[in-house]
C-alpha cells in the first residue's frame, strides 16, 4: 500500500461516516436484539419515511431499495409500458434511461443546456409525439431542471411529469423541494448522494397518495401492507433495510449543516472561478435558487490536463458521463441513426468535478481553488 501525499484531497473521504460510528453501532445492536426481529420495512423504515414526508409536505414517501428502482417503480405505478414513449436527458447517468427501458417504455433522449447541463424544454418539446407519455428530467450535479417551464409543458401536452431527484435532497426551487415538482420523484441514498448513507437504498417521493399507494404495493410483491401473501399485482422486491432506517433518522437532523458546508465550498470556487471563464475554465452559474451541491464541476476546454494537474498535486477529480448516453452501447438502440446532441456531447468532453464534500477543511477548499487557477492563468 502505498501512503497518500499529507496535503491529499480525496474525493469522497474514508472518515465519511467516521462521526456516526458508535450511533450506528448502537442501533445495529438495537435492531439485531429487538424481540420483533423486523429487519426490513418494520416501525424504524415507516418512522423515517413519516419523517421525510413531514419535512418535505408529501403525499407519501416510500422507501425502496434504490435510486433505480424507485425511478422503475414509479413509471410502473403509471402504468407506462410497452409502445410508451419517456422524454430523458441525453447526458446523465445510466438508469434515466434503463428504468424507462425496464418497465418496456421507450427512452427519447433530449439534448441539455450547455450552461446547466440539465434538460433543455425546448428540446424536450420538440420531441414530443402522440406516443409520448411522460417527461423525465432530472437535476444534474448541482443545478435543479427548469421545473417551472417542464411543469407548463407537460401540462399543454397532457403529459406525466416525473422527476429524477435522485442528486438533490435538500434542493428546493421557488419554494418547492426537488421531488415534489413532478407527480413524483426520488432520492438515493447510496453514500455519494447528498443524504448518503453506508449501503443502497431510496425513496419514491409524492404528492400524490394514490400512486404512493401503488408504489408501496409494487415494492413489496404486490402485497398490500399487513396482509402477507396477498398479491393484488405483479411485482418486486424493493424493500429498506431497518438498520440504515433508523441511520438516515439519527443523521437527518446534521443534515441541513451538512448541506450548508458544501453550499459555502461551492460559492468559495464560484467566487474564485468567475475570473477564468475567459481562461477555459468555466464555474456553474451563479443563481442561488434550486442549488444542491451533490456536486461540484466546472466546464473545462482542457479537461484532461486539469484533471492530470489536480492529480500530481494530490486532489482527486471526477468525469462522471464521459459520453453521452444515447452513445452508451447500451442505449444506442434507442438512438435515432444520426441523431446529434451537441450539448450533452459537450458536456460529456468538459465537465470535472472537484470535491466538495462537507469534510473539507478551509485550507483544502483554498488549495482546490489555487490550484485550478493557477492551471488556468498559465502559473502552474
Ligand atoms: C445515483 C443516481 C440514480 C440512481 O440511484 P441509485 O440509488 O444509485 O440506484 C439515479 N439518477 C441519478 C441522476 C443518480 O445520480
Amino acid at each position: 500500500m502505498t501512503a497518500s501525499p499529507p496535503t491529499a484531497v480525496p474525493f469522497f473521504p474514508p472518515t465519511l461516516f467516521e462521526a456516526d460510528r458508535p450511533a450506528l453501532l448502537g442501533l445495529l445492536r438495537e435492531v439485531g436484539l429487538d424481540p420483533e426481529q423486523r429487519f426490513i420495512l418494520g416501525s424504524r423504515t415507516a418512522a423515517f419515511e413519516e419523517l421525510l414526508r413531514a419535512d418535505l409536505g408529501a403525499a407519501d414517501v416510500v422507501a425502496c431499495s434504490s435510486g433505480t428502482s424507485a425511478l422503475s417503480l414509479i413509471l410502473w405505478a403509471m402504468d407506462i409500458g410497452p409502445g410508451d414513449e419517456v422524454i430523458v436527458p441525453a447526458f446523465g447517468c445510466a438508469p434515466l434511461a434503463s428504468s424507462v427501458v425496464t418497465v418496456g417504455a421507450t427512452p427519447v433522449f433530449a439534448d441539455i443546456r450547455p450552461d446547466t447541463m440539465t434538460m433543455d424544454p425546448d428540446a424536450a418539446e420538440r420531441l414530443v409525439t402522440e406516443r409520448t407519455k411522460a417527461v423525465l428530467p432530472a437535476h444534474m450535479f448541482s443545478v435543479m431542471a427548469d421545473m417551472p417551464r417542464f411543469a407548463a409543458l407537460t401540462e399543454r401536452h397532457g403529459l406525466r411529469l416525473l422527476e429524477d431527484s435522485a442528486v438533490a435532497q435538500g434542493g428546493v426551487l421557488r419554494g418547492v423541494p426537488a421531488g415534489l415538482w413532478g407527480e413524483a420523484g426520488v432520492y438515493s441514498f447510496v453514500q455519494v448522494k447528498t443524504c448518503g448513507m453506508p449501503g443502497e437504498g431510496g425513496v419514491v417521493i409524492t404528492r400524490d397518495a394514490a400512486l404512493g399507494e401503488r408504489v408501496r404495493m409494487l415494492r413489496n410483491h404486490g402485497q398490500h401492507a399487513g396482509r402477507r401473501f396477498v398479491h393484488h399485482a405483479l411485482g418486486v422486491n424493493s424493500r429498506f433495510d431497518e438498520i440504515q432506517a433508523a441511520f438516515q433518522t439519527h443523521r437527518y437532523a446534521g443534515f441541513p449543516a451538512r448541506l450548508a458546508r458544501r453550499a459555502e465550498i461551492a460559492a468559495y470556487y464560484t467566487e474564485r472561478f468567475t475570473s477564468l471563464i475567459d481562461h477555459g475554465v468555466t464555474p456553474p452559474p451563479p443563481d442561488q435558487d434550486g442549488r444542491c451541491f451533490y456536486v461540484y464541476t466546472v466546464l473545462a476546454d482542457a479537461r484532461e490536463a486539469l484533471a492530470a494537474h489536480l492529480a500530481e498535486h494530490g486532489v482527486a477529480t471526477h468525469v462522471y458521463y464521459p459520453q453521452p448516453l444515447p452513445a452508451q452501447g447500451a442505449f444506442a438502440p434507442y438512438a435515432p441513426p444520426g441523431a446529434r446532441w451537441p450539448g450533452a456531447e459537450e458536456a460529456a468532453r468538459r465537465h470535472l468535478a472537484l470535491p466538495v464534500h462537507h469534510l473539507l477543511t478551509d485550507a483544502q477548499v483554498m488549495r482546490v481553488a489555487d490550484l485550478v487557477c493557477a492551471f488556468a492563468t498559465g502559473h502552474r
